[in-house]
């Protein structure tokens, strides 16, 4: 009953939504559906980038940077003076919020200001924040105040926010060995500087091609490859190729084992077991797990392990299921499903599950429509509205952006987003958010609003028409659309914790969340529309495309299991000089993975990713599983609930990191995080969706027949 009730109400919720958006008349869809408004600037007097009056022009990242140099001496003798008048952690997130105001603004000016004279002002003034960040990093006085206050407590009273704030900024310091005698100190320099080099040699190393002797290469796919005179190039995987046997040499010449990689990633994994000893951690993962959502690698391999059993039999269906594919595929009866093999049944899958190329859906996914969307749901569960914001002449990097005010209902303004969607030469071909400025109290009472920056590569607009995106576009529009709002809704005290600078394992949750309701059919109705016409998608499609994103996901998950489970050994103890890093892969992939491992492969040699998450691969399987948890328990029912939003947005995203994550979690789910209860929501979510994959897979499959 209670089931009907609520979807009844939920019904109605819709209807009312569908009516208000029946046509482009939001402003925020015509602004998004046409170029950002110019104003014509008659004065000439420019606000500067950012509004930052210092920015009118690139020089004034110059003086940005002697202003932050001479803040942070004055900050440096106040919390060292023995008559300090503020607390100690309220005087670091000051020196911190300098800083990074200055760095972060410069770093992102650096990558992605069309203007060299920009740009490189922009690095200039990077380099001088790492030289200050450096000889703070050696600042004994300083730190001896800050160990002080973490030891002892403060001289005056503190919450619990700012003692956990404190032990973060403390465990930050220490990263660089201030707290070694100095011998082991410079051995923490001397070791954080070869994992540096070392990383960057691996990281170019890993996406090298394979150079292959052309006789070497089977005759009857050498043509796949381009070649160079008796040489062949093998520049990756050719997952997408319909050729099996394309993909299986691609695979077993691309992966050849490299006698210099895995001597660079034997020696990047004993540099950081021996920085970890020396900075007092058992292994290198202990001390990258620390303040994280798990707290602890146990924690970790419980949970992967919990996973991995449910996921077995799952994920062996997946493959029949790609067998039988495989099988139609190359008529070959007895043909198996190899490692090769998965990425390319799962596309076809999807393919044919939409029965359409994916520029069928285009029309119904305008920019407009889609911003329609994320301001429906905004109104909706949190009484926000995004607003697009004229901007002043100067003040943004190139003529395409455009910019959001977040505002709500009766808290009024909340924070800007600068919404830099398209491509251009010499950006950065990445989706990601990037914080400007963040969120904190500011001495006289007042917030600092929050400033990021949302950048996507959607294909440069012509203006004949709005820009369309595909399915994976508008995925990839809500996933960073939920980075920014985790930083609007933050409410936190300090800007160190703000948002999404919480711990690498949460961070990823609440842009996955928003994943969940760009899949949603119910959240879809309600911006769907062509762009001509204006008729909604019709449902066949939409079921199409919601089905579409749930296939093969017990399969696709087992491999991120087994891939965070290689991270975590790699990062678990001294580096055995007995035993290779192949060996290590081929016993993880036995034991992790439903393919057999490939003689002769060592696929860990092109992972890229151990060097930047280094044992922390394992976040984003945490956060989508914390993210799959919420959207069970608070928005499954009713995607456009108000309760459940005022409660997600007090009880998690206000407090940015500044509560640990795990807490915040068990709170709001009323249930401690046991890797068990991990484990289980993510099966509970595969399960559900097996039902419609069934369907699905059963009709590709009787199709070709
Ligand atoms: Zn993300």
């Amino acid at each position: 009953m209670l089931k009907t009730c609520r979807n009844k109400s939920a019904k109605y919720l819709l209807n009312k939504l569908y009516r208000n958006v029946s046509t482009w008349s939001t402003p925020l869809a015509t602004a998004f559906n046409s170029p950002p408004y110019k104003k014509i600037n008659f004065t000439r007097n420019e606000s500067g980038l950012f509004r930052l009056s210092e920015l009118r022009s690139f020089e004034g990242f110059y003086l940005l940077r002697d202003n932050v140099a001479n803040k942070t001496e004055d900050l440096i003798s106040e919390a060292i003076s023995t008559n300090r008048k503020r607390k100690m952690v309220e005087i670091f997130d000051e020196l911190s919020d300098s800083l990074c105001k200055v760095a972060d603004l410069a770093e992102f000016i650096r990558i992605a200001h069309p203007k060299n004279k920009y740009c490189q002002a922009a690095e200039d003034a990077c380099i001088t924040i790492s030289r200050i960040v450096e000889s703070l990093n050696t600042h004994k006085p300083l730190y001896t105040a800050l160990r002080n206050v973490v030891d002892n407590g403060d001289i005056l009273p503190t919450s619990d926010v700012d003692k956990h704030v404190s032990k973060l900024f403390l465990f930050d310091f220490e990263q660089s060995g201030i707290h070694l005698e100095e011998g082991e100190r410079q051995k923490v320099v001397r070791l954080n500087e070869y994992i540096l080099q070392l990383g960057q040699k691996f990281m170019a190393g890993a996406v090298q091609p394979s150079i292959i002797q052309r006789t070497d290469v089977p005759s009857s796919v050498r043509n796949y490859f381009p070649a160079e005179g008796d040489s062949v190039l093998v520049s990756g995987l050719y997952t997408n190729s319909s050729s099996a046997e394309a993909r299986e040499t691609a695979y077993r010449l691309f992966l050849r084992p490299s006698e210099q990689q895995n001597q660079l990633l034997t020696d990047l994994l004993m540099c950081r077991h021996e920085l970890a000893r020396t900075c007092g951690f058992e292994t290198y993962a202990h001390r990258a797990l620390n303040a994280s959502t798990v707290e602890h690698p146990k924690m970790v391999q419980e949970f992967l392990n919990e996973l991995s059993q449910g996921l077995s039999p799952r994920a062996n269906a997946d493959f029949r299921i790609m067998e039988k594919m495989k099988r139609q595929d190359s008529g070959i009866n007895t043909a198996r499903v190899a490692a090769w093999d998965p990425p390319y049944f799962t596309s076809l899958m999807e393919k044919k599950s939409l029965k359409a190329n994916t520029s069928e859906f285009l029309p119904y996914f305008s920019l407009g429509g889609c911003m329609e969307g994320l301001d429906n749901i905004m109104r909706s569960l949190y009484g926000i509205s995004l607003k697009n914001t004229e901007m002043e002449p100067g003040e943004s990097w190139n003529n395409d952006i455009y910019k959001i005010s977040v505002v709500h209902e009766t808290e009024g303004l909340l924070g800007y987003i600068y919404c830099d969607f398209f491509e251009r030469n010499g950006k950065p071909n990445q989706d990601c958010h990037f914080t400007i400025q963040g969120g904190k109290d500011l001495p006289d009472g007042n917030y600092q609003l929050p400033i990021v920056v949302v950048m996507l590569n959607l294909s440069q607009p012509h203006w004949t028409g709005p820009v369309l995106l595909s399915p994976s576009r508008v995925d990839n529009l809500f996933h960073e659309m939920g980075h920014a709002m985790h930083s609007m809704l933050a409410r936190t005290k300090y800007q160190h914790v703000t948002g999404t600078r919480c711990s690498t394992d949460f961070a990823e949750v609440p842009s996955v969340l928003m994943e969940y309701f760009a899949n949603d059919p119910r959240v879809l109705r309600t911006f769907a529309r062509h762009f001509q016409t204006q008729e909604p998608i019709s449902e066949d499609m939409l079921r199409r495309l919601c089905a579409s994103k749930k296939l093969f996901s017990a399969s696709e998950t087992q491999l991120q299991v087994f891939y965070s489970v290689l991270d975590q050994v790699y990062h678990s103890g001294p580096v055995s000089h007995n035993r290779s890093t192949t060996e290590t892969l081929i016993e993880v992939q036995k034991e992790y993975y439903g393919l057999p491992y490939v003689e002769n492969t060592a696929w860990q040699l092109r992972f890229s990713h151990l060097v930047g998450y280094g044992a922390k691969y394992y976040s984003y399987l945490i956060s989508k599983t914390i993210a799959s948890w919420i959207w069970q328990n608070y928005f499954e029912n009713n995607p456009f609930n108000r309760e459940s939003g005022e409660k997600y947005r007090r009880e998690i995203l206000a407090h940015g990191g500044g509560v640990p994550s795990r807490q915040l979690v068990a709170n709001f789910l009323k249930r401690d995080m046991t890797p068990q209860i991990l484990a289980q929501s993510l099966l509970t979510e595969i399960d559900t969706n097996n039902e419609i994959v069934q369907d699905i897979s059963n009709s590709v499959l009787n199709a070709e027949m």
